[in-house]
């Protein structure tokens, strides 16, 4: 490994080694060859090229679709004393052209730079006329096709190669499949280029997924565990997530609603509050999170079923980028299920589409009602080797206890055929459960042998019964008529008693990280004798973070917080050693909190 590389690492960044392969990219790219990097969100992906172009002549130039993002990565490459800037459309064009002629006069070590923009003819001219580092190609899925975040200007990279054939170019993106990493390397003509795939696993990530009963309440309850955490809570419509942020702010959190129908101005000011301030939860569709790189989302909870593991890993993979236990937590229900059937089914792709939309759907449903651990399961769809158990996931700390539903499902699968397979399941439950509802009574279905053979069973297990029937396909809902229970060749065996069947006994209450001694195990960090000096030392986090003008986690992370915590440090020196201090923090930021650990420790 070249002296060089670990040296900037150290004393640029303050971190003693390397994570992974980052290592081998590094000096792979820093030799001139290109290289493709598949690295799990949080797996140190920048560094990867910021190092390269450090060490190489030129300027590195990092095309990201990420425009939103680019000041807070520009800011944080200034923190630590590196000459950074961006380009794009958000710019000025006084301060464009004052970036172009440090661009020209060779005084940039970075460019950050939006895939549109660096396609016009002006702005490959200007590059023509400078010496060039590296491409660093990020979110590098988009110029796939078959991806899920296809972006027309991606495709247009492949000019990269055509005009700067000399120039490595370093593809970067934590979601590719074996599909999608060929298409990277075809499109972008990574020729000679090593390809370093890393695992898929966040061992600090912590999967949990219970049962809907009372969405609001759960959440409160898991959230309650939480206060003053960052987090993302994701729900399915725009209504949604507006009175779930509405209502959380009624129960005293800072709650930010995120979506595709606000004011781009609103959104803005809430992703920059997300990012700035300590503790605060958004919520949010799907149309928020893409790039948010802010290290220490403690959490991110999904209040409706994602469509695929694919969105599930990418969501939940927003949480715990600094490797700090972090939660992933969701509940989803029948309603959920229906949903995103009707959707896989009333899509208008082609048959092909439809299927492995479907196949897709069904993996994820796999995930939600698997008993063994999850993370298994969700390693194991992108073929990742796992252990059988993780220790680190509801299934692995509380194993789910099932039950004989054998008679319960063949109560129901009756009571399904009885009513003529034309009914939902809340008419059903009602058949069931002997209530003499009005449109029971108009059907005459209090007349049924099945009527009442089900009050001994919960309504809360009723569903709970129904929706892994049609989880497991032996029941279907049928989407065109009113979303009526219908059977299927399945249940069968069930109803004439050849199969018995075993089901998940539902937690009421969602599970949330309460294990003591779990790798999770929350607030255990701080102890109360360290409470003051730790709101101390976060306090003067936020000082400068306002007096810079930037996130707080740009200043120090929580990690390194709490290493001074835990090291005392007095000297600058002591200092030094604590990863994520390094020379130009130091400089920075050194004083003021050795003015308070010496202080603390009755030193001046
Ligand atoms: P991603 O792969 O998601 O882009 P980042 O590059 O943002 O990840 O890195 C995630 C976090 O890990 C960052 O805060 C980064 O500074 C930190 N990090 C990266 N490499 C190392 C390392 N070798 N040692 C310690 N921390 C690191
Ligand atoms: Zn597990």
């Amino acid at each position: 490994m070249s002296q060089k590389a670990l040296e900037i690492l150290n004393s640029l960044y303050g971190y003693d080694s390397f994570r992974g392969h980052q290592a081998e990219i590094i000096e792979h790219v820093s030799a001139g060859n290109n290289a493709l990097v598949l690295m799990p969100t949080g797996g140190g992906k920048s560094l990867c090229y910021q190092i390269p172009s450090l060490i190489r002549e030129g300027v590195g130039v990092i095309i990201s679709p990420l425009i939103a993002l680019m000041q807070d990565q520009v800011d944080a490459m200034q923190q630590l004393g590196v000459k950074a800037a961006f380009l794009n459309s958000s710019l000025p064009h006084s301060e464009q052209k004052i970036i172009e002629q440090q661009l020209l006069a060779g005084q940039l070590d970075l460019l950050y730079i939006a895939p549109e923009r660096l396609i016009k003819n002006y702005t490959l001219d200007l590059l023509e006329r400078c010496k060039l580092a590296l491409f660093a190609i990020d979110e590098a899925h988009c110029v796939s096709q078959w991806g899920h975040d296809f972006r027309s200007d991606y495709l247009s990279l492949s000019l990269l190669h055509e005009r700067f054939p000399n120039i490595p170019r370093i593809a970067l993106t934590a979601t590719a499949d074996i599909r999608t990493r060929k298409e990277i390397i075809e499109r972008l003509s990574l020729t000679r280029a090593n390809s370093y795939i890393s695992g898929f696993d966040r061992p600090n990530i912590r999967y949990a997924i219970a049962n809907k009963t009372t969405a609001k309440k759960q959440l409160l309850d898991f959230l309650k565990q939480r206060k003053s955490e960052a987090g993302i809570v994701y729900c399915l419509s725009r209504k949604k997530v507006e009175d779930t942020a509405a209502w959380l702010t009624q129960q005293g959190f800072t709650a930010l609603p995120y979506h595709a129908g606000l004011p781009a101005r609103l959104r803005q000011t809430h992703q920059q509050r997300f990012l700035r301030e300590d503790g605060v939860v958004i919520v949010a569709t799907i149309a928020f999170g893409m790039g948010i790189d802010k290290p220490d989302v403690r959490f991110v909870a999904h209040l409706d079923l994602p469509k695929s593991i694919e969105a599930y890993y990418q969501e939940t993979g927003r949480a715990g980028r600094d490797g700090q236990p972090a939660d992933a937590w969701m509940v989803y229900g029948l309603q959920d299920v229906v949903r995103l059937q009707q959707m896989a089914q009333g899509s208008d792709g082609s048959e092909q589409f439809k299927r492995s939309e479907r196949h897709k759907l069904d993996a994820m449903l796999g995930l939600c009602e698997v008993t063994s651990c999850r993370r298994k399961v969700l390693l194991n769809y992108f073929a990742d080797e796992a252990p059988n158990q993780c220790g680190n996931c509801d299934n692995c700390q509380i194993p789910p206890q099932t039950w004989d539903a054998t008679e319960a499902a063949q109560k129901l699968l009756s009571s399904v055929y009885r009513t003529g397979q034309r009914f939902g399941a809340v008419h059903v439950m009602d058949v069931l459960q002997g209530k003499e509802s009005e449109k029971v009574l108009q059907h005459h279905h209090h007349q049924l042998s099945t009527f009442g053979i089900g009050k001994d069973i919960h309504e809360a297990q009723w569903r709970s019964v129904i929706r892994q029937l049609v989880v497991r396909g032996l029941l279907r809902v049928d989407i065109e008529g009113y979303s009526a229970l219908q059977l299927t060749d399945l249940c069968r065996p069930v109803l004439k008693g050849e199969q018995s069947l075993f089901l998940r006994i539902e937690e009421i209450k969602a599970p949330s990280a309460k294990k003591a001694g779990s790798k999770s195990a929350r607030k255990a960090q701080i102890a109360p004798e360290d409470q003051e000096l730790w709101d101390e030392l976060r306090e003067c986090r936020k000082m400068l973070s306002d007096e810079f003008n930037v996130p707080p986690y740009v200043i120090f992370h929580d990690a390194t917080l709490k290493e001074m915590l835990d090291t005392l440090p007095t000297s600058e020196a002591e200092l030094l050693t604590i990863t994520g201090v390094g020379e130009s923090k130091l400089e920075k930021y050194g004083g003021d909190f050795l003015d308070i650990l010496r202080r603390h420790a009755g030193v001046s």
